[in-house]
């Protein structure tokens, strides 16, 4: 398996954004964690798993939360924002508010 560097994914995260018309969070300290941890993910598991919630490893029981995971649009239509506060909606972004935590949607 080709691994990923911090570059590529971070290359992933802002066309996933781009598609999407999403915002990413303007803490460069937080967008740094989260990439790091796709990444490592990416590298160990083979596949972009949600660097906020545990992987079982298996690409099937983690299909939900491969990134952008299948809660992300929920998220955002309730909060502004996803789990991980990574992607934001662009109404969300411009207020200036930072991404909090939320509920976990993600029935475990
Ligand atoms: S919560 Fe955000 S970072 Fe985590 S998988 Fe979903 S979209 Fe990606």
């Amino acid at each position: 398996m080709k691994t990923k560097s911090y570059e590529d994914v971070s290359l992933f995260i802002s066309m996933v954004a781009e598609k999407n018309k999403w915002k990413l969070n303007r803490d460069k300290e937080h967008l740094e964690i989260i990439t790091e941890g796709l990444m490592k993910n990416f590298n160990r598991y083979g596949y972009f798993s949600c660097p906020c919630r545990d992987a079982d490893g298996i690409k099937e029981n983690d299909k939900d939360m491969i990134c952008p995971c299948d809660y992300c649009v929920p998220d955002q239509n309730e909060f502004g924002h996803c789990y991980c506060g990574l992607y934001l909606t662009e109404e969300f972004f411009n207020t200036g508010t930072e991404p909090g935590s939320i509920p976990e949607r993600r029935k475990s």
